[in-house]
């Protein structure tokens, strides 16, 4: 078991490093590419959203990189240094894929839905699932001699329901990622914000920016394998 968990986590990481550098690299060669219709990042948000009938969002400027999102509670679309008033294949793309989140809010998409209510509790949830795991991993390790009731079993079952949650937000990200890729790629496509023979490469950025939510799954599930195993480990004793 914990040869098959060793061998996972590794696979996982070095998918991972692929993904990155593909990501990296799709995204910098559709950045030096401008698109054909000429059409600014936010130009396409504001026609992407009217074509849905989505109206009383703002658009707004945020500095760094990869800070593009779509903020439901304040009416917003970020967008980042590489993405706002630009021009290229890869701001229109990233653009059109946050308004691609816009519809599947106004939409009241179900996966969405559930992304949404459990996106704030996910990242406690993934820090501190393993943690309390592995304390009821080790008491109940100190404390098996003394006692027939096994109370580190249930703190480390209690760990693994928490981490639970924030395995359950990436199962459902992954979906909705690709989801929000596909519209915007379907409407990229109707509209004409990208040339014809532009397409591909918008196609392989969006593409690339959603196996990065696989690599995420994907290493949530050996994690919650991971603490399944200690689960054993600590019913045994
Ligand atoms: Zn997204």
């Amino acid at each position: 078991m914990s040869y098959l968990y060793y061998f996972a986590a590794i696979a996982v990481m070095i998918w991972s490093m692929i993904v990155q550098a593909n990501l990296k690299s799709k995204a910098s060669k559709g950045s030096t590419i401008q698109a054909a219709s000429g059409k600014t990042a936010n130009e396409v948000v504001q026609e992407m959203l009217s074509a849905h009938e989505i109206y009383g969002i703002t658009i707004e400027h945020k500095a760094g990189s990869l800070t593009d999102c779509y903020s439901p509670k304040e009416h917003m679309i970020y967008l980042s240094d590489t993405t706002y008033g630009k021009s290229t294949i890869t701001a229109i793309a990233v653009a059109a894929h946050e308004c691609g989140h816009a519809v599947q809010d106004h939409e009241n998409m179900l996966l969405y839905e559930i992304r949404q209510l459990l996106a704030p509790a996910a990242g406690i949830c993934s820090n501190l699932g393993p943690w309390i795991a592995i304390i009821g991993y080790i008491i109940a390790a100190y404390t098996s001699q003394y006692s027939d009731t096994n109370i580190g079993f249930t703190i480390c079952n209690l760990g693994i329901v928490v981490y639970f949650v924030a395995f359950l937000f990436y199962l459902v990200m992954l979906p909705v990622e690709r989801n929000a890729s596909s519209r915007a790629y379907k409407d990229m496509k109707a509209a004409g914000w990208v040339g014809n023979d532009q397409l591909s490469m918008a196609h392989k950025v969006l593409r690339a920016a959603g196996d990065t939510y696989a690599v995420a799954l994907a290493s949530s599930a050996v994690t919650l394998l991971r603490l399944l195993a200690i689960r054993g480990n600590s019913r045994r004793r």
